[in-house]
């Protein structure tokens, strides 16, 4: 199995590969890389997970990290978890966690990830016995609430960075959001009320279009009482994919993976993409981007807000001061992050990379 892994300079360090006969649960621990401090990285359960995948995953988790000057490395869990075992999930999670005492908390804090949450990291928690194994807990147990929007709100401070960095006045500046899910909806959230014109926002439904604007608030109504964006009105309705051709000052990708790729990044027009959700865009296509003078603000930069707010609930903080982290360190590192790449005329991912590089080399080397 470890054949599926590349070993480097940088890690893993620990790979574990578990399967516990009584409740058949399989199930793999990667942890990249603890020159910062214990990995981090949440628990996907999906049926198709690989440790390859988990390993891919862990070592994003190690920049993430670096980048948000946070003390974790990089880490990742994952539960191989088929549709017929849907019924056995506590009991797969629990059988998990026993397994992942070697590691959790000391040199791993879990976390939720696809098909987790706040009830999976409760019998995590309690199956480990120590309240530091994993954040995203519920509040009863000290989480910090995931309604409170961390991602999406480190999201918005990324977006006026580069807005700021672009010479671009926040009020007025015209926003395209893909997804209105929990990034989504803040980022755009933040952004109306900062001034900024909502023009256009997408759900797996399609997209509402009004080039004098959106409102935030009937847009939210709109969307909780039908469960689609696109009952907003009054607005254009447009395919999904349009969304990615809208000429905006800034485009917020916060939905799915692979949007803007070899088909369509001829026809993006915005003038910036800050990406909200994880690898929105293949590396090749976002330089390409850039090489049409759209500035990108990478994922692991712009949506590190949600393992920032992992890091005070991991501290026992609060959610005032999850804000002003967040704020902080989003700020800024996108900030710093642009910057190198336009003195070094470097790419922005690769600009975040060697600055993530860096920082996990000096720790390495201590
Ligand atoms: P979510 O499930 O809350 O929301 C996803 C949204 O995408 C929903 O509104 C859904 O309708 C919409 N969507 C689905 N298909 C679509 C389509 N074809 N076109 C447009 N919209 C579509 O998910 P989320 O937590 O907001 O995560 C979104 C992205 O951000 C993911 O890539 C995730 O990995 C990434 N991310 C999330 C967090 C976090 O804290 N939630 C942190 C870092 C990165």
């Amino acid at each position: 199995m470890a054949d599926e892994i590349k070993y480097d300079e940088w890690g893993p360090e620990i790979v574990l590969d578990l399967y516990d006969s009584k409740t058949k649960m399989r199930g793999f621990v990667v942890i990249d890389n603890t020159a910062l401090g214990p990995g981090k990285g949440g628990i996907r359960m999906t049926p198709t997970v690989t440790l390859e995948e988990d390993f891919r995953l862990a070592r994003t988790m190690t920049w993430k990290c670096a980048l948000a000057e946070l003390p974790f490395g990089g880490a990742k869990g994952a539960i191989v978890f088929p549709q017929d075992m849907q019924k056995d999930k506590e009991q797969l999670m629990r059988a998990y966690a026993r397994m992942a005492k070697v590691v959790a908390p000391k040199v791993w804090v879990a976390a939720p990830d696809i098909n987790t949450g706040e009830e999976e990291m409760r019998w995590f928690a309690e199956e480990n016995g120590s309240l530091q194994s994993c954040t995203g807990k519920p509040v009863d147990m000290g989480g910090i609430p995931h309604e409170l929007g961390s991602t999406g709100f480190g999201v918005y401070h990324a977006a006026l960075v580069a807005l700021e960095h672009a010479g671009t006045d926040v009020k007025g500046a015209t926003v395209a959001v893909e997804g209105f899910g929990n990034v989504g909806s803040f980022a755009a959230k933040f952004l109306a009320e900062s001034g900024a014109k909502l023009v256009a926002v997408s759900d797996s439904k399609g997209v509402i279009y009004n080039k004098d604007g959106l409102d935030f608030d009937r847009l939210s109504k709109a969307k909780a009482e039908t469960g689609a964006v696109i009952k907003y009105n009054p607005g254009q309705v447009l395919p999904n994919e349009k969304i990615f051709e809208l000429d905006v000052d800034v485009l917020i990708p916060a939905a799915l993976a692979d949007v803007i790729h070899e088909n369509n990044w001829q026809n993006v027009k915005a003038k910036m993409i800050v990406e909200g959700a994880n690898i929105p865009i293949r590396p090749h296509i976002e330089n390409k981007l850039s090489d049409r003078g759209i500035l990108l603000v990478p994922d692991f930069v712009a949506n590190a807000g949600g393992v920032i707010s992992s890091y005070v609930e991991y501290i026992s903080g609060t959610p005032a001061q999850m804000l002003k982290e967040v704020e902080k360190r989003v700020r800024k590192n996108t900030k710093l992050v642009l910057e190198k790449a336009k003195k070094e005329k470097l790419y922005p991912r690769d600009a975040a990379l060697e600055i993530a590089k860096e920082r996990v080399r000096s720790a390495m080397n201590k």
